[in-house]
């Protein structure tokens, strides 16, 4: 890592109080400072930063902080279990349909890893629940897009749906439907176009493919190291399609992953996946706890 951790930061600005003993008020305040530097260098937007400073420091300003013998660790004790609270506090997987098939959309910007991840996903269905997912390919405006979800399908040996580019995405969606249902597909996995920004034009044809799909889910995939732009990107999809989750891709790179915090923040939307290679296998659950500690550092 390229800066310092958090922890270290706060040791040192608190080693320098040490010989005062006793920790005041202006103390505490430095250490924000430090919390705040931090959290806009691990890529975390300004106002969930501080938002999220004010939390800390209302506990930390409390008794527990400026009575402890080792405040600097009480005070990234504290951080961490708000970054904990903040991120999720508990795991949370895939909405299930109570009837097949279960519908799941991916939404995201071009490269942020939606592709990527309908592959990885339907992997993971595999293994872990014998299932027989579909995938649909309507991406029609990035032709590459479909061979990839072609070659992902043969290499897992997952059926993918798609009409060439021709044909809208809201017709491609609507005859893969029908063929799931004729196939008995358990899960339909839908792989929508991205732009390199969020325009009006993109988010009507998404609100379209969700009227006719009635979608269990839509995940929001975003790359990591997007940063601060992760926000405004989250915040638009999420006003204009409801997401239901989000999958935060590219966190083998070396980001702090701030953009986790920010989204989360922002939406309110449940962190479901993170991805960590380019390779199928390379899929995790969503911890709160280990991304707090990453954040944190
Ligand atoms: P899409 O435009 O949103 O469908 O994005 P793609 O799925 O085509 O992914 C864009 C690029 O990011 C590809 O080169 C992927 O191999 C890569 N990618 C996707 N997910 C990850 C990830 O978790 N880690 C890394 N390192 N690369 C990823």
């Amino acid at each position: 890592m390229a800066f310092e951790s958090l922890t270290e930061r706060l040791q040192q600005a608190m080693s320098k109080l040490r010989k005062k003993g006793k920790v005041t008020e202006a103390d505490v305040k430095e250490m924000m400072r430090e919390i705040r530097l931090a959290l806009l260098e691990a890529d975390v937007n300004l106002q969930v930063v501080k938002e999220f400073t004010k939390n800390v420091r209302e506990r930390a300003v409390g008794a527990e902080v400026l009575d402890s013998l080792s405040p600097a660790q009480q005070i990234v004790k504290i951080v961490n279990e708000e970054l904990t609270t903040t991120l999720g506090s508990e795991t949370v997987g895939i909405e299930k349909s109570p009837k097949i098939p279960t519908i799941i959309m991916m939404v995201g910007l071009q490269g942020a890893g939606k592709t990527t991840f309908a592959g990885k996903l339907a992997n993971r269905l595999k293994k872990t629940e014998n299932a027989r997912p579909l995938m649909i390919a309507g991406d029609v405006y990035r032709p590459a897009a479909i061979d990839q979800l072609k070659v992902l399908g043969q290499q897992l040996d997952v059926p993918v749906f798609d009409m060439g580019t021709t044909v809208s995405p809201v017709e491609i969606v609507r005859q893969g439907l029908a063929v799931a249902a004729e196939k008995k597909n358990d899960y339909v996995l839908i792989d929508t176009a991205g732009r390199l920004h969020v325009d009006e034009a993109l988010m009507e044809e998404l609100k379209q493919i969700k009227e006719l799909a009635q979608p269990n889910e839509i995940l929001l995939v975003v790359d990591a190291m997007t940063g601060q732009d992760a926000v405004t990107v989250a915040d638009s999809f999420n006003q204009q399609l409801g997401i239901t989750g989000v999958v935060i891709t590219k966190l083998d790179g070396d980001t702090r992953g701030g953009a986790a915090l920010s989204i989360r923040s922002v939406t309110g939307a449940p962190i479901k996946f993170t991805g960590t290679g380019e390779k199928l296998t390379d899929l995790e659950i969503f911890h709160p706890d280990r991304m707090a500690s990453r954040i944190l550092g």
